[in-house]
């Protein structure tokens, strides 16, 4: 699926991996969070101590491992990675935690999918760099006190409402990361483009820009598949072969999918514009409830397509725009 804001393979993470910038300054975008995370860093480098733990809060493919390599990268201390789903138990976290050198930066992507139990023990790793070992079992168990080399913890997660109080407290600092514009889109686009050797025009790259979700991941890809079209059809990689390669993977000039567009039109079409309710709306484009909410809504509502209301999903006047902009090869009379 080109839109779909994870990754989709192996294949895709070594290509993500060769155009992941290293340091702060190439990092596209984000001003804020970079301007943060560059004072954050320089002074623990000029108090010479490992930096605060960081959390990093966003939707996928924005960044947020990226950063994560680029705290290590611009602190110059080595770099550990696992997540949340890796730690499903306290003795997964003292084993990883108990191995770390001195300095080292923590990665755990998807944080809040880690153990309850480990979660605990996370929390006085982070404040004391201590953490306490059960040995034995019932009325004879102890708890040995372990000390732990000092580190910095950078969490990811998707979802930072389901993080407890009590660690989301524990982190020094926390980033928002926000969906990109069509021009760090584009800026984003031009060094992948340079990075792979790709010559492709700019109003091509705009093109690309448009379609991609405000998400570099996703305009990654798409420029991936735009390559593969040039390679393979030849000629200049312009605004038509963007246009030619995207249409041929049902990516539309507003990034929609087939589903999207399937979920709209049948608001548009069978339902009048709505209001319909998620189950209706899902029997009728045959896909799960599930789904239609949590992966095709959230961008529909974001670019202002669709609108959730009490009485049911509504399409907007922009949705008749867009649909209507569709159909207009048709003769109008
Ligand atoms: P996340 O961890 O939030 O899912 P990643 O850090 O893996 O996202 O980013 C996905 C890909 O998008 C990376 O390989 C990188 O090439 C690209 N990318 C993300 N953010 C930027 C950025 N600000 N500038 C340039 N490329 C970026």
């Amino acid at each position: 699926d080109l839109t779909a804001p994870e990754l989709e393979s192996e294949s895709e993470l070594a290509f993500e991996g060769a155009l992941r910038p290293r340091s702060l300054a190439e990092f596209v975008g984000q001003a804020k969070v970079r301007g943060q995370l560059q004072l954050l860093l320089t002074a623990a480098k000029m108090q010479d101590r490992t930096a605060d733990h960081i959390l990093l809060a966003g939707p996928p493919g924005l960044g947020k491992t990226t950063l994560a390599m680029i705290v290590a990268y611009e602190s110059g201390r080595p770099l550990r990675m696992s997540s949340g789903p890796a730690i499903q138990h306290a003795g997964d976290l003292a084993a990883l935690l108990s191995s770390l050198t001195p300095g080292e930066v923590l990665f755990i992507d998807e944080i809040h999918r880690m153990a309850r139990s480990a979660e605990e023990m996370l929390y006085l790793a982070m404040e004391d760099f201590r953490i306490d070992i059960m040995v034995g079992k019932g009325a004879g168990a102890t708890s040995i006190p372990l000390d732990l080399a000092p580190f910095t913890l950078v969490g990811a997660t998707t979802r930072s409402g389901l993080l407890p109080n009590p660690l989301r407290d524990r982190f020094g600092f926390t980033a928002h990361l926000e969906f990109y514009d069509e021009a760090e889109l584009s800026q984003v686009l031009t060094r992948a483009a340079i990075l792979l050797d790709f010559e492709v025009d700019r109003e091509a790259l705009a093109e690309i820009a448009g379609r991609c979700r405000g998400t570099p991941r996703i305009a990654n890809r798409l420029l991936r598949r735009v390559r593969d079209f040039a390679l393979v059809h030849g000629g200049e990689a312009d605004v038509a072969a963007v246009r030619a390669a995207l249409d041929l993977y049902d990516v539309d000039p507003l990034g929609l999918d087939r589903l999207d567009r399937a979920v709209l039109q049948a608001i548009l079409e069978r339902f009048d514009g709505g209001p319909v309710g998620l189950n209706t709306l899902a029997v009728s484009v045959g896909e799960e409830a599930e789904t239609i909410e949590s992966v095709v809504e959230p961008f529909l509502v974001r670019i202002g397509l669709l609108s959730r209301t009490p009485r049911g999903r509504v399409a907007t006047p922009a949705a008749w725009r867009h649909f209507g902009a569709a159909h207009s090869q048709q003769p109008s009379l």
